[in-house]
């Protein structure tokens, strides 16, 4: 996760209100956990499995983080030539990292990041960087954040869960509850609340 934030004052705030937003959008409960597939139908955003893409050996085998740790590739939005986004991910990494991998792509299309390259075809720009410093930190924020939301983290804290517990009810990594516990000061607040 970035350590110096580039993020304009109230983004976190209103990240907060777009997670709460998608759950009523969705009928769900503004504690309860938000499947991205489910975001993503929603939005009419289809998302492909990397692996529906690629059948070269060496080319799964990246895929897959058996070459190398930089090729630990999670998601990339991209235009079709008829001008349709899609989501392509790699459907080798776990449920949780696919969860907050979907999560970051459908973040840069609900702040309307704009997608700078427009491939032929489909063709998997593997490791490439698609928007600017400050968009991925928007991405980062509010796809977290629409994983694991404040009202979600402080249920959680009340009905005295562990983070391993968070991890597995709202199918995130430890890392993700870890970056919402701190950068939310969710534990402090509750401490105050009781
Ligand atoms: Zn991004």
């Amino acid at each position: 996760m970035a350590t110096k934030t580039t993020l304009i004052r109230g983004f976190k705030s209103k990240a907060e209100r777009i997670a709460l937003d998608y759950r009523q959008k969705l009928g769900v409960h503004a504690c309860a956990p938000l499947c991205a597939f489910k975001v993503a139908k929603y939005l009419s955003i289809p998302v492909y499995n990397a692996t529906e893409f690629i059948t070269d050996e060496f080319e799964l085998q990246k895929l897959e983080g058996k070459v190398c740790e930089e090729y630990g590739w999670s998601a990339l939005t991209m235009l079709t030539k008829a001008g349709n986004r899609i989501i392509i991910h790699n459907n080798f990494h776990t449920a949780a990292r696919q969860q907050s991998n979907i999560m970051h792509e459908i973040a840069h299309i609900i702040c309307e990041h704009e997608i700078k390259a427009r491939p032929e075809g489909i063709v998997l720009p593997l490791g490439m960087r698609d928007f600017d410093r400050n968009q991925e930190d928007e991405a980062i924020y509010l796809g977290a954040t629409m994983q694991l939301s404040r009202p979600c983290l402080l249920w959680a804290k009340k009905t005295k869960m562990t983070n391993a517990e968070i991890a597995r009810h709202y199918n995130a990594s430890m890392e993700m509850v870890n970056f919402r516990i701190s950068s939310t000061g969710v534990n402090k607040q509750f401490q105050k609340a009781v």
